[in-house]
Order: C-alpha cells, then structure tokens, then sequence
C-alpha cells in the first residue's frame, strides 16, 4: 500500500452512460473534454481515465478519436497523468477494445483500464474472458503502459495475484476498487477491508464509487490513506437528494480535494502521483503549454 500524504484524484470525466440530455455537463467533443479537464486539473485531479465518443455522444472505439482526444488534453493540461479506457461494454473484439493504446507520439497514454473480471452492471452484464484480459494486459505491456486494475469484487484482485503469479501482470501496480455498483461489491466497511488485504505487496489502490457511493467510497479511501477516482462516468449528480443542483466534473473535484484537506492530505502534483505510483517521468511540455508540474496549479 502507499504511504505518505499526498492523494493522487483520478478523474473520469465521460465515460460510456451519462448523455447530455440528464447531465448536461458531461464533456463529449476532444475540446470539451480538454477544457475540463484543465478545469479539474487546476482544483487538483492529477490524471485522467478518457472515454471517447462521437459527436452524437455515442461510444466509439476508434484509435483517431482517442488520438484527438489525448493530443486536446496533452495541450489543455500537459501535466496530467494520461489513462485510457479499454472497455468492452458496448464491443467485445480485442482489436477494437485495444485500439485506444496506438495513440502515439506526445499524446501517448501512460496507463489504460483493465478490468479483471465479468459482472452485470444495472443496464446489463460486461464481458471479459479471460482470453480478453490476458490480450489486453499484454498489448499494454508491449507498448510500455501500466494497466489501472479496475476490480469490482475481491475475487477480481484475487485474479489479479493469479495473472502477477503468471507474469501477464508485472508491476507497478495501480488498482481502481470500484464499489456500489448494481451486481457487484457494495461500498461496505468489510468490502473495503477484504479488497485491501487482498492487494498484493506494493500496489497503489484507490476506491471509486459507483453512483451515490461516490462519495462514501471517495471518503472511507481518502480515510485509509489510499487515493480516488472521480468524475461524471461514476457519478451523474453533485447532489442526489436534489438532482437540479449543478453537476459538473470540476465541482465533483473539488468536494474530493476539499474532503481530503479535511482529512490533512493535499492532492498530489502530477509528477507526485508518477513518483507513487512507479511511473517513468514524462516531458510532454510544449513551448504552448506550461511547464510540467510547474506553477500553473492554483495554490493550495
Ligand atoms: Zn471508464
């Protein structure tokens, strides 16, 4: 487990779900989605879990969208951490799922999503054999991209340890616990206990939580000294008792950060959060943009 105050905010910005018509908020197009994200960097989030969709909002796995996606974000904020999904909710081929590690070049991502199990979501199951998985932990170990585990049971880090015994997964290890989804594990002090003690020695973890257990899950991790993910993909309202309240990417930050200097921990700086996590430094700087993990940042 990681050690130390920093807390790296992990921020999935769009996702697969929220449309427009019940979030309005959620960023579609590459420049709506790298003017957020700036936004979010600036309140703290030191990297990013991209989606990609197409103009009508709908999913799309192509590797030239991401690639737009990826080079608008590299210009917005060249500091963050850059994730990409690997998702095979709405499409099964590898081919297709692994399309967004190709993005090349300055917009390059240095980690992708790798979920380690099949589950039901409340719309419908998601499927990943374990053909799947092993193809998609390979084609990001052959590109040099570290896989953020995205586990929803404990079973599934238990998988994790059995594919680390195997050597398809080498390290460092990143681990995204999802809690509260409809069909897997619930946001539960017990849960929680049982994912930690299953992580294997040196892994980075954080908790994201599904829909209202956002924020419990945010908390309890930011509580246990582990880091968050957050964003409209996990979460399409600010407020659930009152839904009109303004939902926004930056403001779902914002409560994170303001949660976690609560608790006497400060968001960690995108290099902190490369340092953490065992990833090499990167250079994206361009003479356009700030310098990396310069002072560009608000002021804590
Ligand atoms: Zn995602």
């Amino acid at each position: 487990m990681s050690e130390g105050n920093e807390i790296i905010v992990n921020l999935c910005p769009t996702g697969m779900v929220p449309r427009r018509a019940k979030v309005p908020a959620v960023p579609i197009t590459p420049e709506e989605i790298a003017a957020d994200v700036r936004r979010c960097f600036e309140a703290g989030a030191s990297m990013v879990h991209l989606h990609a969709r197409d103009d009508d909002e709908e999913p799309t796995w192509r590797g030239d969208r991401f690639a737009d996606i990826c080079s608008a974000v590299a210009d917005a904020a060249p500091e963050i951490v850059l994730v990409v999904t690997t998702s095979g909710r709405n499409w099964s081929e590898v081919e297709k799922r692994a399309a967004s590690l190709d993005v090349a070049g300055r917009a390059k991502p240095e980690m992708a999503s790798l979920t380690l199990g099949s589950m039901n979501f409340a719309s419908g199951p998601s499927i990943n054999s374990p053909e799947t998985i092993a193809a998609l932990a390979t084609a990001m170990r052959e590109r040099g991209i570290v896989p953020e585990l995205e586990t929803f049971d404990v079973g599934m880090i238990d998988y994790a340890n059995y594919l680390i015994s195997r050597g398809i997964l080498q390290p460092p290890y990143y681990f995204n616990v999802l809690l509260g989804s409809r069909g897997t594990a619930a946001v539960s002090a017990a849960n929680a206990a049982a994912a930690l003690a299953a992580l294997p020695d040196g892994a980075t973890w954080a908790f994201a939580g599904i829909g209202r257990a956002q924020v419990a899950a945010n908390t309890l991790a930011t509580s246990l000294g582990g880091h968050v993910r957050v964003g409209l993909e996990d979460n399409p309202y600010y407020d659930w008792h009152d839904r009109s309240a303004e939902s926004t990417n930056a403001r779902l930050v914002e409560r994170a950060v303001r949660i976690a200097r609560d608790v006497g921990r400060e968001p960690a700086t995108p290099g902190e959060a490369r340092r953490i996590i065992g990833l090499p430094a990167v250079s994206r700087a361009s003479s356009a943009g700030p310098a990396l993990d310069g002072p560009s940042r608000a002021a804590a």
